[in-house]
Order: C-alpha cells, then structure tokens, then sequence
C-alpha cells in the first residue's frame, strides 16, 4: 500500500492546480481505490485486534497497520492541501464540471477549511505533535482502563472495571445499585487530578491551535464536520433545553412506581417492569422482520451479511466490548460486531448496527468511497431510526405487560441519555472551553463544580445527585477524543423521532424517499439530504415533531407502568 501511495504521489505531486476536470477526477478516482484498499487492511487488523486481544501477532500487526496508516496519509496528503491551495475562481470552474460531480460536495466542504490552513511548514510542525498529543489522551484512556477495584457483585468479592461497576446501574437490587456507584466514586477521587489535567492539556492546545489558525469559534471544527451551522445546533440544544421537565416528569413517576419519594442517581436507570430472554435465532428473525417490513432490500442486506458470516455476535474473552458497523469498501459487505447476551436490549444494539450496515451498503452502491461517509452527527441517523423501528415492533407484538412496561421505560430513558443528557454535556464542554479561554485552569474542584451546576439544570430536583457524583465527569472520554461530540447523539436522536412520525403518517410517500436519502451517502449537506422527508433544519417545525413523538414515547411508557400497576 505504502509503495503504491508513494508512487502515486510521485506522479501525482503538484498537478492539482494544473489538473483540468478530467485529469482531476483521475486522480481523485485512484485516491478512492487507494483508501478503500487502506480500509480493508486496516480493517483486517482491527478486527483480529478486537476479537483476539491475548494474540502477540495480532497485537503486533495491529501496531504496524496504524503506523504504516499514518505514514500513508502524510504521503497522501498533498492532495488536500494543493486543492485547497487553489483559489477560489479555479476551484469553482472545477466544481461545476460533470467530470467531478461524484466528488463536487465532498471538495466544496473541504474547502471551508482553507481560511484557517498555515502555511504547509506550519502545518507538518503542527502534525509533529501529535504524537505528544495522543499521549494526554492515552494517559487519561490508561488511568481509566487500568482502574480497577474489589466489589461484591453478589458472587463474592471480584475486581470490578468502571465500565462493570457502572452497568450495576440497571440492576434490580437498590442496595447493589447505591453500592457500585458508591464504590465508582471513591475510585474517581484517586484520579481526578491527572484527568483534570489530562483535559486542561488537551482544552489548551486546542484553543492555542485554534487562535493560531484564526478559527472564531471553539465548536466550529465539530460542526464543519457535522456541516451543521452553529445557529442550528444553538437552537436545537435550546429546543432540548426547554424540554428538560419532560424528562424530570418521567423520573417523579418512575420513583413512585419504585415506591421512592425521589430517585436517587444510581435510580436513574433501574429496572422497570421485566426483562425476557431472546435466543440469537428469535433475535435475527425479529430485526430481519423490522427491516424487510421497511424495504425488501432491507432485508436482503442483513440477511447477506448473515449468511457471509459477517456478524460476530458471540461474547467471548479476548473480545471487544460494546458494538460497531464497519462499511469497508465498495466490493466488501460490512461487518458487525456486538457482544449478544439473550437480552432484549441486545436486539436493539442488532438492529442499530444494522441501520448503519444498511445506509453504508445502498450509499456505496451509488456514490465514491470518498462521498459515502456522513459526518457524525448524520451517520448516527439511519441507525437511530432502524432501532426505533425495531423497538416500536417489539412493543406491538410484546404480549406480557411487564415485558412492555420495561420496553417502553428503556425506550424513553434511552431518547433522555441520548438527547438530554448528550446536551447537558455539551454545555458542561462550552463552560470548560469558556473558563479555558479566559486563562482558568481546568482543576478538578474547578470542573466539578460546572459539571454539577450543568446536571443540575436538567435534573433539578427530580433526581438527587450524590456528592461523589462532582467527579462525573472524570470518565466520559468524548470530552478527550472530539470536542462537542455528545450533542450529535441528540441530534440523530431528535431527527430520527421526527422521521419516525413522518413514516407512520405516510409510509408509501416516505419509503422511497428515505432510501434515497440512504443511497446519497454524504453527497450532498444534511440539510439538502433531510429536506425531501420532510425534515428542514432550519425550522423549529423540525424541533416540535421530535419532541411531539418523545413525548408519545413518555406518555407510553407511563401508561406502560399504569397497566403494570393496575395488574
Ligand atoms: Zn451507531
């Protein structure tokens, strides 16, 4: 790969600005085949790396493929930089050429960095530290993995992860529940002070960059991305903002139904109703019938991927946790990979990966490698709505009250985590940039008190917050790796309510529509994509039926509890 790329870049190396349409669209055309090439090595080795993490080989390979990644961008690099290096008279007559019409919005979106590139020495001084970068988010990535500590999960004393202490919150013993969270606090106390450094490190870097480059605004790189406009995103989290007594509505019922006067915190996510077991088979049958209900060829994907032995669902030592899609390549079905536990919930992560699975195979039927590829905020959409699909199924056809209760709950709980809890902490980000920027460091009093005066605008008195809680903070790694990621899970969230209500109204209309949607990959902006579904960004109609379906949702699931207690 590296001989090729560097072979390219030989021929290749200044005759971007010379390039005509046709000369231009070759050249984009071999970058494509390279990346996709790139994508199915790297690919390889990360999920030999996720699937046998004790293999010294694997470990090994994995170290090479990342290595030999970055050395392979450096060397591709120059295409990026020459485009942007052209001015913008030139780069428009390209724009407008047939020849590049697959790669038009893809370029155009590039080119809203070139205000804030250096010059190119500037820019490889600058690529040079990022090794000493990723060493700030390393040690906060280590002092969180590393943590471990003795608790009685009920089996006896065992050495707990955060991640397994926090999952004790969806247990159904309370005692458990106060004692995980307990135990997680006094834990975060003995590495507050390297996180709040970790973070203060990595907040001032980022702005000192940013005044370097003339960038105005400190969620302007995020929302590029995103190719959100700041106004859009200020007034959906002001939409979310006004909606907070929603959820605060939701936790007064639940605490009756606990029989509290209030929740506490570790309440927050406690059981309701009952789980059931769904074996692996039951499971694929039902997010094979959600999407085939959809579309056909819906259907027909997941069952492709299925038959290729493309999914690996089996938890096993030595196995990544959590679940993810990877769309490798044009000629290449994705994979995914989920750790399937007979739950219920576990059939929504399925259908969730699948809704991605689906929108990468029917976007790179259509579009280039380079013009498939949603920013963050759209790619979470499509999978979004694939799991609300296959929930609102799972509610219908749920023949035991208690088993619908504790759906309907876990659904409504899930749109709070994701849509008001995402928002929280994107303002809790915006007040540490803010305070940053000011010249105030990041110490962990400093943090914890912004990070209980933010939870505490949502929560307000409907959820009691422990004082352990003011270290909440310390393991999101979000904060670490993208700044103002968050607020792109309340988005696919809000945009996907709102697609849900628009496919209920009118199905035969909204079918064709959303496959096209699917099928432009990021051709074009969200905007441009969302519009023909009857989803504008621009107006707060958009807003209001998102939160008009939330509230269906709540509303279901207190009437979930009602029929539960009634019985
Ligand atoms: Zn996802």
């Amino acid at each position: 790969m590296l001989a090729r790329a560097r072979d390219f870049a030989e021929r290749r190396r200044g005759t971007v600005g010379a390039a005509g349409p046709q000369e231009l669209r070759e050249l984009l055309d071999e970058l494509d085949q390279l990346a996709q090439d790139a994508s199915r090595v790297h690919f390889y080795a990360t999920a030999r790396e996720h699937t046998e993490a004790m293999d010294p080989e694997t470990n090994d390979l994995a170290t090479l493929a990342r290595d030999r990644a970055a050395d392979l961008e450096s060397v591709l690099l120059f295409v990026e930089l020459e485009w942007l290096a052209l001015d913008d008279a030139q780069a428009d007559v390209l724009l407008q050429a047939a020849e590049l019409e697959p790669y038009a919005h893809r370029l155009q979106v590039a080119r809203e960095e070139k205000p804030y590139v250096l010059p190119e020495g500037e820019e490889q001084a600058l690529n040079a530290r990022r090794p000493a970068l990723s060493a700030w988010e390393s040690l906060h990535g280590r002092e969180l993995a590393t943590l471990t500590v003795e608790f009685d999960g009920g089996d006896g004393p065992e050495p707990h992860t955060i991640d397994r202490l926090l999952s004790y919150v969806h247990h159904p013993d309370r005692e458990l529940r106060l004692a995980a969270l307990d135990v997680l606090y006094g834990v975060l106390e003995g590495v507050a002070d390297v996180q709040a450094a970790c973070y203060d490190a990595i907040v001032g870097d980022r702005l000192a960059v940013d005044r370097l480059r003339g960038i105005p605004d400190v969620m302007w790189p995020t929302n590029q991305r995103n190719e959100l406009d700041g106004d859009v995103v200020e007034a959906m989290m002001v939409a979310i903002e006004e909606h907070y007594p929603l959820g605060r509505r939701w936790f007064v019922r639940k605490a009756q139904v606990l029989g509290l006067d209030r929740l506490l915190l570790a309440d927050q996510y406690a059981p309701v109703g009952s789980d059931r077991r769904v074996e692996w088979t039951e499971a694929v049958g039902m997010v094979d019938d959600s999407l085939s209900a959809f579309d056909a060829r819906l259907g027909e994907i997941f069952r492709s991927c299925l038959g290729r032995g493309h999914v690996d669902a089996e938890p096993r030592p030595g196995k990544v946790g959590g679940a993810y899609c990877n769309t490798v390549s044009k000629t290449v079905l994705p994979y995914v990979l989920l750790n399937y536990t007979d739950q219920l919930r576990d059939v929504v992560t399925l259908a969730h990966e699948f809704g991605h699975a689906v929108h990468g195979v029917l976007a790179l039927e259509r579009q280039t490698y380079r013009s498939y590829h949603t920013g963050l905020a759209l790619a979470e959409v499509p999978s979004t709505f694939a799991q609300l699909l296959a929930v609102e199924r799972l509610i219908d056809r749920e023949e035991d009250p208690a088993t619908r209760a504790m759906l309907l709950a876990d659904r409504a709980e899930g749109a709070m985590a994701s849509i008001f809890r995402q928002t929280m902490m994107a303002r809790f980000e915006q007040r540490a940039y803010g305070a940053r920027g000011e010249g105030k460091g990041l110490t962990r009093d400093r943090l914890a008190e912004m990070w209980i005066e933010e939870n505490g605008r949502y929560y307000a008195d409907s959820i009691e917050l422990p004082d352990g809680y003011r270290l909440g903070w310390t393991y999101i790694p979000h904060f670490i790796h993208v700044r103002f990621y968050t607020y792109a899970y309340a988005f696919a969230h809000l945009i996907a309510f709102s697609l849900a209500a628009h496919y209920r109204e009118d199905p035969e209309r909204f079918v064709p529509a959303y496959l096209e949607f699917l099928g432009s990959g990021a051709s074009r902006s969200p905007q441009d994509l969302l519009l023909p579904l009857g989803v504008d960004l621009r107006s707060p109609q958009t807003w209001a039926d998102a939160f008009a379906e939330f509230e269906r949702c709540v509303a279901e699931a207190e009437a979930g509890v009602d029929e539960l207690q009634a019985g």
